[in-house]
């Protein structure tokens, strides 16, 4: 074995040492993540998992109910179709906005495999059935949580998947829909 390629291991064991505690991948809950009692609102989505701030529940239930309520109005009236009506579905966690270990703008371990890249305050993936947000209350929180309660339902429903175009026309067609559509529910855009 060469001298080079025995340092090599070597920094390559030490590094694996120091980050045997950090998951790579995983953007879901882990276990010990998940809420004892997760939260189920009157819309059908489901939070799971609430670091940093707290949540107000009956907040989040008005803003869930009045997005749905109105979702499949303005679908129709936008000329697009959904692809089902069950009853919706969906998860929600609640993050810290920072970059640390496991927080919503963590790329290098829970969030290495994120689509969209960049610091967001709100990400809600398609095939994990989730919506990551952050869980700071600042006076932009209600139409981050509508906006991203409309991709939500947007993928459950399928109108993401129906969007022409490569995944990221579908995204960018969506997230327009999402902005016009809080900024026409009166929250802004
Ligand atoms: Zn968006």
């Amino acid at each position: 074995m060469s001298r080079l390629f025995s340092i090599i291991l070597s920094v390559l064991f030490i590094t694996n040492v120091a980050l045997a505690d950090r998951m790579v991948g995983h953007p879901t809950p882990l276990q010990n993540e998940l809420l004892e009692n997760p939260v189920t609102l009157n819309c059908g989505a489901v939070v799971r998992e609430v670091r940093g701030s707290s949540q107000n529940y009956a907040q989040l239930n008005d803003l869930c109910t009045h997005a749905y309520s109105n979702f499949f109005q303005y679908i129709e009236a936008k000329g697009l179709r959904v692809s089902h009506h069950n009853t919706f579905n969906w998860n929600i966690s609640f993050l810290p906005e920072a970059t640390c270990y496991r927080c919503l703008n963590d790329e290098k371990f829970r969030f290495n495999n994120r689509f969209v890249g960049g610091a967001v305050i709100g990400y809600t993936s398609r095939n994990d059935h989730w919506a990551f947000i952050t869980s700071a209350h600042d006076s932009e929180f209600r139409v981050t949580f509508v906006h991203e309660m409309f991709h939500s339902m947007s993928m459950f429903y399928g109108v993401y998947d129906g969007h022409p175009g490569s995944w990221s026309q579908k995204t960018n067609a969506d997230e327009e829909l999402a902005a016009e559509f809080t900024e026409w529910l009166g929250y802004g855009r």
